[in-house]
């Protein structure tokens, strides 16, 4: 088996095995790019890693020695040599980018001997020095595990007691001095010298990498951002080119393009005199990369060209790191750059029209769930003049947020979990802050660019970010922050603009985005191409307005005892229930029919001619019976009846499982004058439609929770009865179909049956995935979590649709039900409707709408996009 590859064996296509970084060094050499040379250990060799316990195969390591010599040979130098010394970095890449989660050593092939001869040959002392200073640091925190901050305190008590500012005021007889007392840390922490064997070092540093496939935050980086576990990492050895070799050497990253708006703008930003590690960790505050224009015009040029050369070589938007060693440019990394959803449209859009790629290639560029991210809010523009700005940092990521300010990562979870709305505020982030910055509305940091950790992880969690805001002054030991004398302490309010930077004091209310301009065009595409229409779930004019909006094209669910719960219509409801006649509750139900009658003739305006399933009663009775006292009196006395006598009927109305109890058609089998008076509301509001405004709408009425043929039957001929009693009545006609809901196993197991009965079936995934899994709805919640981590079932499966379970019954469902139905219309309206991956299921097997909230309607229209196109 091969586990190692020369950058020349491989290419850009070879991901999977040579992670992203080392596929698309590979790349980059194949064209011919100035990329230093080196090779790659593969995502297999890792994985072999974690099959032995944790310890690398012989056969990995006499493979890595082999392709060593080869290096050596290629480049003339020796790792440990002390004629020539190779001094490589050693960095992990997985096939899915996961920026800063892994680790990182570089200048490795340091030690006492080599950092002489560096040092000679560079005619540098302290360049060499700061080189040998660095490297141990960065291999005793990957490999050793001694804390970073054990050496970053010897560091700046040198500089304080020097009396210097800047890193590079250090001299070669400092650094040297700060290189004895950083062993000495080592010996203390270890009992062991600092490895002096570079190839011990080389084998010591790969294991790192591979462990740190499996640290907390990686780990929880690859759960956030559904990236499996057992991809592993590969790790890259490169020789080493140095960026901090004077003044004519410098390190940068660039995008392509805007990565905040998608502008076709180089994006980037370069330090001189620096190694990576001082742009990405934000320590210093890096330059933007065209002054280097200024610097050093022929880098700059070639710099230009390359860029546009990778840009239309990938057609897409690139991340690349650059390092240029005394005047030599070397491209160290491409890679696809991470974006706001914004950016992500605006770019695909622009390079339809660049003619780099197809309509359908931008469609399938687009993660469709960032698109939710899109409908983010911003500040209300009115309420931002009155608001007070406190100062102004960078905008590193958009959105609006605002929320209580907390200092460490813990406190933002905690504060969370007691539902505050926060802002993570740190001197710069790091790593370990990633559940914080999850948690939180938006994040802060004093130091650092655009390319800093909390700017790139910020982008790519869609959350809003403000970086690099110098007057603001944190001290977080102390859980407080300063700007010029105001002073704002831990729970205080703030909000962040993250597409302008600006920071205001107190709470700024947010507004909506709007829809036009590259969004507009990329959501006229997807319409285009795909073939699933998109319904939503509205049960008011106004939700049924911003799925109108959001491109809704009809509604597939619309819950009519969502409209039970407004106060004016509560008692009677309570009313209709706890009635003890038919009679009683025939009173009750002709005061609520009006009521019916006016919510849908709204509702059917509002939609004007898109169609609208309207679903007859379901969710259990119990979550409308009285629970407060002064409730429960005044319903006995509009009944003449006893506190007593009440109390007690509504002790026996009450269910142990509700879920599974008297709700659905069951209500509709026991109490059939509700759905008849439903039926009946539906009817004559259509037809007030039709004489008022001249519209004719196809009624589509739903029976929920159906598990038998029998009981559809019956709720289909009560139907039919009602709404031809409206038409003859009325003197008119409409055409009308009744479908049911499939929630129950047991229909979906039976559907060739209940096909005969229905016009329509709409999956009730919600349900259906409660009774296929026995998992209840209310309740699972609490353990979830526990069989998400334990890889049980890798997404809430409320969410994404468990398609070995849920997904046979579906399709069972769908074959015997068009078996029996050819032309039976097939939906779904469970949250799963909103769900990309779902979305892709139901496609593959015919379905002819989704239906989902409002808000996911855009997904719904590009998810349905990307299914039509994958099954081309
Ligand atoms: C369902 O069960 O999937 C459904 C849409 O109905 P509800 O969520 O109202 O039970
Ligand atoms: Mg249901």
């Amino acid at each position: 088996m091969k586990y190692v590859y020369a950058f020349d064996e491989g290419r850009g296509d070879m991901k999977k095995l040579l992670g992203g970084k080392g596929a698309n060094l590979a790349e980059m050499k194949r064209i011919g790019l100035p990329v230093p040379e080196g090779f790659t250990i593969t995502t297999e060799a890792c994985n072999l890693y974690y099959e032995q316990n944790e310890t690398m195969g012989d056969d990995v390591i006499s493979q890595i020695k082999t392709s060593l010599s080869e290096l050596e040979s290629r480049t003339g130098k020796i790792l440990g040599g002390t004629q020539s010394p190779l001094l490589v970095s050693v960095r992990s890449g997985a096939s899915i980018s996961m920026p800063g989660m892994m680790d990182t050593v570089l200048n490795l092939g340091m030690n006492d001997k080599t950092v002489q001869v560096v040092a000679e040959l560079s005619n540098d002392e302290r360049f060499a020095m700061d080189s040998y200073r660095r490297f141990i640091q960065m291999f005793s925190d990957v490999v050793l595990g001694i804390e970073k901050y054990n050496f970053d305190n010897i560091f700046d008590d040198v500089k304080e007691s020097k009396g210097v500012i800047q890193d590079t005021e250090l001299t070669a007889d400092d650094l040297r001095g700060i290189i004895q007392k950083y062993k000495q840390i080592v010996l203390k922490h270890t009992q062991q010298e600092f490895p002096q064997d570079p190839q011990v070092q080389l084998l010591m540093a790969v294991e790192a990498v591979f462990s740190s496939w499996n640290n907390p935050r990686a780990k929880i980086y690859r759960q956030a951002n559904d990236i499996p576990h057992d991809l592993g990492t590969a790790v890259n050895i490169q020789e080493m080119v140095f960026g901090n070799r004077g003044d004519d050497s410098g390190t940068g990253v660039a995008f392509t393009r805007n990565p905040s708006t998608g502008e076709k703008a180089l994006f980037g930003e370069f330090l001189m005199n620096a190694q990576g590690e001082d742009v990405v960790a934000g320590i210093r505050t890096p330059k933007p990369v065209s002054e280097l224009e200024q610097l050093n015009k022929a880098v700059y040029d070639e710099f230009l060209s390359t860029v546009n050369q990778l840009e239309k070589h990938y057609k897409d938007m690139q991340d690349i790191e650059f390092t240029i060693e005394q005047g030599k440019l070397f491209f160290l990394q491409t890679r696809t750059g991470k974006r706001t959803a914004a950016s992500a449209i605006r770019v695909a859009v622009d390079m339809v029209d660049e003619g780099l790629i197809t309509k359908e290639e931008a469609i399938m560029r687009i993660d469709p769930s960032i698109i939710e991210k899109l409908l983010h809010p911003t500040f209300d523009q009115d309420a931002l003049v009155s608001a007070q700005l406190i100062t102004k940092g960078l905008p590193a990521s958009p959105g609006a947020a605002s929320g209580k300010v907390y200092f460490y990562s813990e406190d933002v979870v905690n504060a969370r979990a007691r539902g505050e709305k926060t802002i993570l505020v740190r001197m710069e982030t790091s790593p370990e802050d990633i559940e914080g910055m999850l948690s939180s509305e938006g994040i802060l940091t004093a130091r650092g660019g655009m390319t800093s950790h909390a700017a790139v992880v910020a982008r790519g969690m869609g959350k809003c970010c403000v970086a690099g805001c110098h007057e603001v002054k944190v001290s977080e030991a102390n859980r407080y922050f300063t700007v010029g004398d105001m002073t704002f302490k831990e729970g205080d309010e703030i909000s962040l603009d993250g597409n302008t930077g600006e920071i205001y004091k107190g709470i700024v209310p947010a507004t909506k985005v709007e829809f036009s301009g590259h969004f507009g065009r990329l959501m006229e595409w997807a319409d285009e191409i795909r073939t699933m229409k998109i319904r939503t779930n509205a049960d008011t004019p106004k939700d049924a307005k911003t799925a109108v909006e959001f491109g809704a094209e009809g509604i597939g669910l619309c819950r009519t005892e969502h409209m039970f719960f407004e106060e004016d219509r509560i008692p009677i409801v309570r009313k209709m229930i706890l009635s003890r006649t038919t009679d009683e509750r025939k009173q009750a139900l002709e005061q609520l029919l009006p009521i019916q009658k006016q919510d849908f003739y709204d509702m059917y305006l509002e939609m004007g001619d898109r169609p609208m399933t309207v679903r007859l009663l379901d969710p259990p009775l119990h979550e409308f019976l009285p629970h407060e006292q002064k409730d429960v009196e005044a319903l006995a006395q509009d009944f003449d009846i006893e506190v007593k006598v009440l109390e007690n009927h509504i002790k026996e109305l009450s269910e142990h499982n509700p879920m599974l109890g008297h709700r659905g058609c069951r209500l509709g089998i026991t109490y059939p004058e509700i759905y008849e008076m439903q039926c009946r509301a539906i009817a004559e509001a259509a037809v007030d439609v039709k004489e008022k405004n001249g519209c004719e709408i196809e009624l589509e009425i739903m029976i929920p929770l159906v598990g038998h043929k029998k009981e559809l039957d019956i709720l289909r001929e009560l139907a039919i009865q009602t709404v031809e009693d409206v038409f003859n009545k009325r003197n008119t006609t409409l055409k009308y179909k009744i479908g049911t809901m499939i929630e129950v196993p047991r229909a979906a197991l039976t559907a060739d049956q209940i096909a005969q009965s229905a016009d329509f079936f709409s999956f009730g995934t919600n349900d259906l995935t409660q009774m296929t899994l026995g998992f209840s709805r209310d309740d699972a919640g609490k353990f979830l979590p526990i069989y998400k981590s334990a890889e049980i079932y890798e997404k809430d499966p409320f969410q994404s649709l468990d398609q070995t379970g849920v997904g046979e019954l579906i399709k069972i469902a769908v074959e015997n039900g068009k078996k029996q139905k050819s032309d039976l219309k097939i939906g779904i309206c469970g949250e799963h409707g909103g769900d990309p991956q779902s979305i892709q299921f139901v496609s593959k097997l015919g379905f002819d709408y989704v239906s989902c909230s409002p808000y996911r309607v855009p997904v719904a229209r590009v998810a349905a996009a990307q299914a039509a196109i994958a099954l081309k």
